[in-house]
This record gives C-alpha cells, structure tokens and sequence, in this order.
C-alpha cells in the first residue's frame, strides 16, 4: 500500500510539496514570521485591508458582547437568529435580488448549490479555470460536466448546444464561471455570457468572490458594474477576500433561496457561522458601501495602475512556467523582504507556475515601488 510519505517524497521531487508559513501577526500590509523577520505581504485576498482594519475590530468585539459566539447547531435546528436575516437582507438589496442565503465559508456555498441543482440527469458547464470548489461542487452533483476553454464564448455556445439537445425535459442545465478570475485575475465577458444564456433554458451561476468589494458601483461586482444583476440567476462570493471576514454567499429569487434552504447539504447540515460574525458581516456592508469603502477602492485602484497599468483586478499573475524556477524567485523575493507566493500545479495547470501578486489597500506607494524594482532585478 502507498504510504504518506512516499506520497510526500514525489511531491517533493517534482517541487510541488506546499508547506505551512507561520506568521505571528495580524493580516496586514507587513507580517511578521515566525522566525522575527517582517514581510511586505503581496499574497493575500484581503484587497481593501479590512481584515485588521480599526472598523472591523470594533464591530466584531461589539457584536460578540451583544450575540455572543456560537449558533448553536443549523439554523433549520436550534432557530434563525436575527443577525443572519439582517444580513441576508442588506445582501440582497447590495446585490440586486430578491433573497440571499449565507454559508460558512465560499467552499461550503459551492458545495452545497451546485449538489441541491444538479443531479445525474443534469448537465453543468464550466470554464476551464474555475475555482476548486466550483469543480469539486459538479463532481459531488454526479451531472455530467464540460468545460469550456478559458473565456471562450464559441465553445461555451456549442456546450450550450450539445446540452440544450440531450437535455431531459425537466433536466437542468448549469453553467459556472467566474467574474474575476482568481489566479489570472482577468474578467470574464460576461455580457458575452449573458446573451448566450438569456434565449436559452440554462441557468448561469457567477462566482464573484475576487470582484466582491472593490469592482463595481460601492464594490457590488461585476454584474452590478455591467448592468447584469437581472440575467445572473446565481450570483456567489465570499466574505474572505475584500470584507476581511468569513462566509460564502449566493444571491438570487426567493423561491431560488427558498429551494436552497431545503436542499443544500453544507447549508442544513452544518452549524450555522457565529451570529456575531453574521452581524460584523452586515457592518461591513455598510462600511463598504459608504465613504470609508469608497476611500479603500480608490487607494486600491491607485495602486493596481502603479504597479500595472493594464491590470483590470487587484491579482496580478507573473507567469514563469517552471516549478523549481518560480519557488526560487519566491524565496529570492522573500529574501528582499516580499511575501509573494509560488503557485503551481494543481491550483494552475502545468507548465504555469507562476508568481502571483496581489494588491490592498494598505500598500503604501513606496512598498508597492520597491516590489517592481525587486521584480525587475529578478529578471
Ligand atoms: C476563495 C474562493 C472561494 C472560496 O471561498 P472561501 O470563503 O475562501 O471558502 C470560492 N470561489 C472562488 C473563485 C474563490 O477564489
């Protein structure tokens, strides 16, 4: 039988075995290591600094001494507490739907919609760089799945095609993407997407967990920034990333929302986040949507066109290809004093390691033009 390490040695040999860093501080612009070094951090998803962010802090301490910590067990168990529904509220209007559901995390919400929707009689369409959990979502539906090159619209038509004439008559058809694509950070053409969509029976769910925030009119997303809300019947997202919380969520009809309460497996079965939580998560909500929000955008958005002005998200790829040769520029980085991760295969295909750099608020313009220089002498 195979064992872990073995396992482990053959992640090792092709340099693809990961390892924890321990960090000793708060998220922030620098971190501290374990070993008393400070980094400048360009790796996390925390795109407008709120996940220590003076706000934040205060709203969570204060909603813990009003809700306390725990749920107690599912929502559909033990009762609904008011901050779930306040949120949910505030999130529907914020996204443009008539109702929304929160889970406890983004992976959860994937897991949980897609299985409830689809079933083996079901078809599920996806672009070929969607999230893990997206993936993982339409395997544990058991439909059949195909995916669709990167953003690539004649394709995506002729999937819908192939589906639309094998479908049963009540069967469904799901297709997935993303707006904002989490290692490359281009934008799907969701316009594009929609005019497939709208004349045909499928319904289109839309992952906006790296729009979420910092894209769109008050950082609504991509739909909202499009014009899209109405054509999306799906729109999901985290409140890991830009809020600097925890949570997934999906957004759509009342009786979508309804249908989902009753049938999504990681919804039912699992304890409902901490109302607490729930309650900072409606907080920052409106800190995002107001002055301060608008503020945090625009110091972010100042720093994505310093750092590149081409750039259409805060998450900046620099494609390598190598393994070896990417963990090496990250430890040379790291040596300059960057924490900026080596990401490889399979979180990205092979032959694409790459550096991925991602922006916040927080960055000060002096830090993010040291990154360039220490990038420039890389090469
Ligand atoms: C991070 C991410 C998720 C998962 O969200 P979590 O709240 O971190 O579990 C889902 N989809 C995409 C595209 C993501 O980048």
């Amino acid at each position: 039988m195979r064992t872990p390490e073995s396992e482990l040695d053959e992640l090792e040999a092709s340099g693809l075995r990961r390892q924890l860093r321990r960090i000793d501080s708060p998220q922030g612009a620098r971190v501290a290591l374990a070993d008393g070094s400070v980094l400048l951090n360009f790796s996390s998803n925390d795109y407008l600094g709120l996940a220590n962010h003076p706000l934040n802090r205060a709203s969570f301490i204060a909603n813990i001494e009003a809700f306390g910590t725990g749920a107690g067990a599912s929502r559909l168990v033990c009762g609904s507490q008011s901050p779930h529904h306040q949120l949910e509220e505030k999130l529907a209007a914020f996204k443009n739907t008539e109702s929304a559901l929160t889970f406890s995390t983004g992976f959860a919400t994937a897991t949980g919609v897609i299985p409830a929707l689809c079933g083996k009689e079901d078809i599920v369409i996806l672009d070929k760089l969607c999230h893990a959990s997206l993936i993982d979502g339409a395997r544990l539906s058991g439909a059949t799945m195909r995916v669709f090159p990167h953003n690539d619209l004649e394709k995506l038509s002729s999937h819908l095609s192939w589906a639309e004439g094998r479908i049963a008559k009540d069967g469904r058809i799901l297709v997935i993407t993303e707006s904002v694509f989490s290692m490359d950070g281009d934008r799907a053409p969701l316009q594009g997407i929609c005019d497939l969509i709208t004349p045909s029976p499928a319904l289109l769910l839309v992952d906006e967990a790296h729009a979420f925030g910092y894209i769109g009119p008050e950082g609504r997303g991509l739909a909202a920034e499009l014009g899209l809300e109405d054509q999306i019947n799906l729109q999901m997202g985290t409140f890991s990333k830009a809020a600097g919380l925890s949570g997934g969520y999906i957004c759509g009809s009342r009786n979508m929302i309804d249908f989902l309460i009753n049938k999504a497996r990681s919804f039912i079965y699992s304890t409902a986040p901490a109302p607490s939580l729930a309650a900072t998560i409606s907080d920052c909500l409106d800190l995002i949507a107001g002055d301060e929000g608008a503020a945090l955008r625009s110091a972010l958005w100042s720093n994505i066109q310093s750092f590149n002005t081409d750039a259409t998200s805060a998450i900046i790829p620099l494609i390598i290809g190598d393994n070896e040769a990417t963990l090496a520029a990250s430890q040379t980085l790291h040596e300059c004093g960057y924490l900026v991760p080596a990401i490889r295969y399979p979180t990205v295909s092979k032959g694409t390691a790459r550096l991925r750099v991602t922006l916040s608020a927080n960055h000060l313009p002096e830090q993010i033009k040291g990154l360039k220089e220490a990038l420039t002498s890389l090469y």
